[in-house]
């Protein structure tokens, strides 16, 4: 049975102020993002987005653009033919639907295209400051490793860890775990020897 509260103070140590990776300045440009972000490394989709986010400011710009012409924007970028579909079909409703602005609720962030209830979850913990649990595939491994759930669907695993962790540690907790998992506790070769972790650990790999 793991020990929460230990995992939590280990986690607040190892990682103080835990960000994600990927560079944003609003929630509209974070949507953006984290469309492209899917299977593609966030250095890359950064490089993409300072270019883009200089370019273009609103949904609007991005209808105005067009599909074509915002596929070969984002063309170093993996699924960028896909992503530039979802991302104009996006702005499409985000412009006739909601004003331009980015919707806070899940329910509807989830009928977005390229949306996913990942993403959706990204969107309002960092965008909105909404405390969030983020189900990626770092935070399934490590909250499985660490016998924090045994479930293997996201969203159950979602449910488990917000009854598991203090919701005020939520948002930070998934950040802390996504560094966690990219750089320590790795799919194939876990850094166990060097992981804060290792005493408590149950190692369910
Ligand atoms: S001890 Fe190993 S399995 Fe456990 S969290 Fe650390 S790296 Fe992952």
């Amino acid at each position: 049975m793991a020990d929460v509260d230990k995992i939590k103070e280990i986690l607040k140590k190892k990682y103080p102020n835990p960000k994600i990776e990927l560079n944003f300045s609003n929630p509209f440009e974070l949507l953006i993002a984290t469309i492209l972000s899917a299977q593609a490394q966030d250095v890359r989709v950064n490089k993409v987005t300072e270019n883009l986010f200089k370019k273009l400011k609103t949904p609007e710009d991005y209808v105005n653009l067009g599909e074509d012409n915002l596929a070969e924007e984002i063309k170093s970028i993996n699924y960028y033919k896909n992503k530039a579909k979802n991302i104009i079909k996006c702005c499409e409703i985000l412009a006739k639907k909601y004003n331009n602005k980015v919707p806070e609720t899940l329910e509807e962030l989830v009928e977005l295209p390229g949306i996913g209830r990942k993403t959706a979850n990204v969107i309002l913990g960092l965008g909105f400051n909404k405390p969030v649990i983020i189900v990626d595939t770092h935070v399934k491994r490590v909250s499985k490793r660490l016998g924090l759930t045994n479930e293997n669907d996201p969203q159950k695993i979602e449910f488990d860890l917000m009854e598991k962790i203090p919701k005020n540690y939520w948002t930070e907790f998934s950040l802390a775990a996504i560094l966690h998992g990219r750089y320590t506790c790795k799919a194939r070769k876990p850094n166990c020897g060097n992981c804060v972790f290792n005493e408590i650990c149950d190692k369910n790999v």
